[in-house]
């Protein structure tokens, strides 16, 4: 199994410290991308070496993003921004509120607030938990809870 979960931060502290850097949350997408290892979603091949963020298939050279399909997609807020902000949302047991977000982050406006708050809720299945095991899904990438994927099973894989 993967270490996603064994490994996983239990405090905000050791949180910050882990997905400090973007390549750091990007490894970590990767781990819950594809847990047995890379995986290309052109040839199926298995051999990759990064270039820049993306990780390109040794065999047919095709480039692939850990966040292409997921809410981070396009999104010119840094990774770990969006981690945190998901820490936090998971973390609020009475509910999260865009004010509190947008405090937290340091967000620049209210409506901004808003919009990630109402996307990170769509992406969580299960938030509300002391810590970010709720799992988050985006598309195929997920956030936490990897062991609650065997019980919720595979969904079949989209084809792109
Ligand atoms: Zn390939």
């Amino acid at each position: 199994m993967s270490g996603a979960v064994d490994d996983y931060p239990r405090t905000l502290a050791e949180f910050e410290r882990r997905f400090a850097t973007p390549d750091a949350c990007r490894a970590y997408l990767a781990q819950l991308r594809w847990p047995d290892g890379f995986r290309c979603p052109k040839c199926g091949g298995t051999k990759s070496w990064p270039v820049g963020p993306l990780f390109e298939c040794a065999a047919c050279g095709r480039q692939t993003s850990v966040t292409a399909g997921t809410i981070f997609q396009d999104t010119r807020t840094p990774l770990p921004t969006w981690f945190r902000a998901m820490w936090w949302v998971a973390s609020q047991k009475t509910g999260a509120s865009a004010i509190g977000l947008q405090q937290v982050l340091g967000l620049g406006s209210y409506e901004t607030a808003w919009t990630w708050l109402h996307k990170l809720r769509r992406a969580m299945v299960r938030p509300g938990r002391d810590r970010l095991t709720g799992r988050v899904e985006v598309d195929e990438a997920y956030i936490g809870g990897v062991e609650e994927r065997a019980s919720a099973g595979d969904r079949p894989r989209k084809r792109p």
